[in-house]
């Protein structure tokens, strides 16, 4: 029997077994997708702002040094409003920090995940392969697995599962855990530009336009991760024009502040929506990443909620025992559960707030106000600038940079 099963193994399940794997635990990992796959839905194009505390969780699981390509500092993030003067800026230097965060490319961020996942002894890598269906004993639970190459099934049986499928979980549905989701709506077009001369190096933008919001985060040399978010329509359109006019709708919203556009590569498109597990936790699993929480991708939230979940249930293992001797007891996820309740609920309320109030143009003079009010009030900034790097309640040791 494994100690733990993990259920899907994109970004977030890759990141959750590597981290129980170092520390002892007999781990399984099923995944639909192959990682080099270049349909895998996780470890794809997009480019990914991790905050500090993040990227710190990540190097401590020896991941981040293995990454083939440099990851981008972020060292400044400019919240402005098109057409107003209101603008607000939180700044590294202000914080006394090297570095606000990094940008990465999911697709080089899940590679070393995966190197590290072949790496580590014990880990038994499912993939292709779908876990189906669960039954779950007293002891522990079983999940049916089926093998997506030959049709084959099977089945594995451990202490504890992971549910880390993402936003539209299956298994969640399962366990009966009740979901809150409320679409927003909305879609995000993403993909890289360059532009011809870099103006303000490693800063990161997000902008409110009277046609939605859209973020730039630095990818390296001259280019930028972009994110527009916009009406379904009007998002497949974006995503379907040809780059001159893409090129000059991005100048349109942006302005002149990141530079002049010159080169914009291809799109993916992701509609958005937010989804809400009423609990984490049911007898013998949890619910980590996406699957738990799938929040607005605009304040760059989702991911680092998870890396923080996946670093305080890796500890709450740890203390149980090492290994524990029951990784799937209900003492043990209550206190996880508990533990991480305040964290994912502020995270959820700020970026619904976010999407709301980004989508709604007759709050636009109000936003350049508040704004501008942020930017002189001294006490605001530090609040912003420790949810930004991903400083939420209480902390676990490898959010602290610490080991296990
Ligand atoms: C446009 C956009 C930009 C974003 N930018 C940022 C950012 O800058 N910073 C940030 O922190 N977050 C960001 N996010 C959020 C981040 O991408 C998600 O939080 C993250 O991808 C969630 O990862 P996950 O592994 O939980 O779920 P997913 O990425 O959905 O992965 C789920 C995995 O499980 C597999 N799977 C599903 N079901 C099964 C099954 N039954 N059996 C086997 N395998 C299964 C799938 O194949 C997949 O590999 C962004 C999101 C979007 C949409």
């Amino acid at each position: 029997m494994r100690d733990v099963l993990v259920a899907g193994g994109g970004l977030t399940g890759a990141s959750l077994a590597v981290a129980l794997a170092r520390q002892g635990l007999k781990v399984a990992v099923v995944e639909a997708v192959a990682p080099e796959d270049p349909g895998q839905p996780s470890l794809d194009d997009r480019t990914s702002a991790i905050a500090r505390t993040g990227v710190r969780i990540l190097r401590q699981l020896d991941v981040w040094p293995q990454l083939s390509e440099p990851a981008s500092p972020i060292r400044a993030v400019e919240i402005s409003e098109r057409g107003c003067f209101g603008s607000a800026r939180i700044d590294a230097d202000a914080e006394e920090l090297e570095n606000l965060g990094c940008v990465v490319r999911n697709r080089v961020l899940g590679m070393a995940l995966w190197k590290k996942l072949r790496e580590l002894k014990g880990v038994d890598i499912r993939c292709p392969v779908r876990a189906r269906s669960v039954e779950t004993e007293s002891g522990s639970v079983t999940a049916c697995l089926e093998d997506l190459q030959t049709g084959k099934t099977g089945s594995i049986k451990a202490r504890l599962l992971a549910v880390a499928e993402g936003a539209r979980s299956p298994l969640r549905a399962a366990f009966g855990i009740a979901t809150r989701h409320a679409g927003y709506a909305q879609a995000a077009v993403t993909g890289l530009v360059q532009v011809r001369r870099v103006i303000q190096p490693a800063t990161a933008w997000e902008r409110f336009t009277p046609k939605g919001p859209m973020a730039l985060i630095p990818a390296g040399g001259n280019r930028y991760g972009f994110v527009i978010v916009a009406s379904h329509n009007e998002a497949a359109k974006l995503k379907d024009m040809e780059d001159a006019g893409l090129l000059a709708h991005l100048q349109e919203l942006m302005g002149y502040r990141a530079g002049e556009f010159a080169r914009v590569g291809r799109r993916a498109i992701y509609p958005l929506a937010l989804s809400r597990a009423a609990e984490v936790t049911a007898p013998r699993a949890v619910l980590v990443g996406a699957a738990a929480n799938n929040v607005h991708p605009l304040a760059a939230q989702g991911f680092n909620l998870a890396l923080r979940d996946i670093a305080a249930l890796a500890e709450t293992l740890a203390d149980g025992g090492c290994p524990p001797a029951d990784p799937g007891s209900a003492e043990l996820l209550a206190r996880y559960a508990n533990w991480r309740r305040r964290d994912q609920a502020n995270v959820v309320r700020f970026t619904d707030a976010l999407a709301r109030l980004s989508g709604n143009s007759i709050l636009r003079p109000l936003r350049g106000l508040a704004l501008q009010a942020f930017d002189l009030a001294p006490s605001a900034k530090p609040l912003l600038a420790r949810f930004a790097l991903g400083q939420g309640g209480r902390m676990s040791r490898l959010a602290r940079g610490l080991p296990l």
